[in-house]
């Protein structure tokens, strides 16, 4: 057990000294909302962490406390003070890690994730087996049976989770460039992400269709590995660094005078998971300590963009049909880290509202986590599982007949979510939804739930 100095934080005054604790940040703090105890409230957070600062409390003794907390951010949103709680809780959780106070089963399970998500390849050897029971009637009997119950909450958490796997989970498949089909205007790189490519790989596909038709060349390193998004949210520091690095390696490997995608700088760095996305965009942070990867990092992050905000910025140029022959209604979900972490709100609007026929709706309540939280949906599965059916319901609500969101985390955690409800939405990516609109495919071929009142368009008929 660590001691009332060992658990100290380095004084951090300045961020915790603005809470005037108003509680403003209550209602959209998604572990209030499931707990309702304000010492799972970032007031009650903040609160401790004085606390621990003026070393009147052991931060190992409030451990649980910070823990539950999802790092949404929703609470840096909702702050009318401007308290930065996203900073103290990124430099809460290494401390933490330090601290060694969880259980021996949390710490291992942790310690599997962090051997395994960040490593597409390790994680396609684990999967392989699984490639015949995702969607499987063998996955269907043991749901409704709940058999899945008996191996824990962790575990049964993540077969809940678990999406059809197809050919194209266990293989990248991307040239290394991919040129503009129309008039070229930028070349960019793709950071493919690593929960992505292998649980939402059409994902991917669709941004570098979508890309190419708006006159974007796109550069894929064969070789790239995760952007760290997975262990930065949880504190793992050091592994987070090495994932930077080699990331950024990957691309400085096949960009540049010789290099075999050619000399020509990129004018950005993409990438279509919102996790991911606020990562890249800390790599100034994260490598600020290792020169000279420092070097690297800050223009790195500073290239980096959500491949809906470069869009939105570029415009798009392709001609758009609509998705169906009747108008469509889409429920935005907003992923925290797009719009708490990196404050877009407009781009994914702007796109989607280009489409004909589709008309966008947000639901009541948009800033609240939906509980996935990177890991936190098999770290924390019962306030995450309610969090899902909550921000199901919601989505339900709207009365819209699709659900858009920009993260691989939360469709996951939506499509789960939708797997009880009477009225269950499909959940597209919005790269998706501007792909099969450039093409023409019309909506109901891939979603049995749209059957009505969505029909398939006549020039629907196109192969993939
Ligand atoms: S974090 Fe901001 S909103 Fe929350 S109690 Fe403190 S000052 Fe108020
Ligand atoms: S990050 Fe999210 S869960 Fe954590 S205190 Fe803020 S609002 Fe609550």
């Amino acid at each position: 057990m660590a001691t009332p100095a060992q658990s100290r934080l380095p004084t951090q005054e300045h961020l915790t000294d603005p809470c005037v604790h108003c509680g403003f940040c209550l209602s959209t703090c998604a572990s209030y909302r499931i707990l309702g105890t304000e010492t799972d409230s970032p007031r009650g957070r903040i609160h401790f962490l004085k606390a621990v600062e003026a070393g009147e409390l052991n931060l190992a003794a409030v451990a649980d406390h910070f823990d539950s907390c999802l790092g949404c951010y929703a609470c840096v949103t909702a702050c009318p003070s401007g308290v930065r709680y996203d900073q103290l809780i990124a430099q809460v959780r290494p401390r933490l890690n330090d601290l060694q106070v969880r259980s021996p089963w949390q710490r291992l399970l942790r310690q599997a994730l962090f051997a395994l998500l960040p490593y597409p390849d390790r994680l396609r050897w684990l999967l392989a087996p699984l490639r015949c029971y995702g969607g499987s009637w063998l996955q269907t009997v043991a749901r409704r049976s709940r058999l899945t119950r008996l191996f824990g909450p962790e575990i049964s958490a993540m077969e809940a989770l678990l999406p059809p796997l197809g050919p194209s989970s266990f293989q990248d498949g991307f040239p290394l460039l991919t040129p503009a089909r129309a008039p070229r205007r930028a070349r960019v790189g793709l950071v493919l992400g690593c929960v992505q490519r292998l649980f939402e790989p059409e994902v991917n596909a669709a941004v570098v269709r979508v890309l190419a038709a708006n006159g974007v060349e796109v550069v894929i390193p064969p070789r790239q590995g995760c952007c760290g998004a997975v262990t930065d949210h949880q504190g793992e520091t050091a592994q987070t660094r090495a994932l930077a690095k080699d990331l950024v390696a990957a691309f400085a490997k096949v960009v540049g005078p010789g290099k075999s995608a050619g000399a020509e700088p990129l004018d950005a760095v993409l990438v279509a998971a919102s996790g991911c996305g606020h990562t890249l965009k800390h790599y100034h942070r994260i490598l600020e300590r290792d020169t000279p990867w420092a070097e690297g990092g800050r223009p790195f992050a500073g290239g980096v963009r959500d491949v809906q905000e470069f869009l939105a910025e570029l415009g798009l140029s392709a001609p758009l049909q609509p998705l169906a022959d009747q108008p469509l209604r889409a429920v935005i979900h907003d992923p925290c880290h797009m719009i708490h972490g990196q404050g877009i709100t407009a781009a994914p609007r702007q796109l989607l509202a280009a489409i004909p026929g589709l008309t966008l709706t947000s639901p009541l309540d948009a800033g609240v986590c939906c509980g996935s939280a990177g890991i936190y949906n098999i770290l924390q599965p019962e306030i995450a599982a309610q969090l899902g059916e909550e921000k199901c319901e919601d989505l339900t609500a709207t009365q819209a007949q699709l659900c858009v969101s920009a993260n691989v985390g939360c469709t996951l955690q939506l499509q789960q979510g939708f797997q009880a409800a009477a009225k269950p939405l499909p959940v597209f990516h919005p790269a998706q939804l501007l792909d099969y609109s450039i093409r023409g495919v019309g909506l109901s071929r891939f979603s049995p739930g749209m059957a009505s009142p969505v029909s398939t368009l006549g020039h629907a008929s196109r192969s993939l």
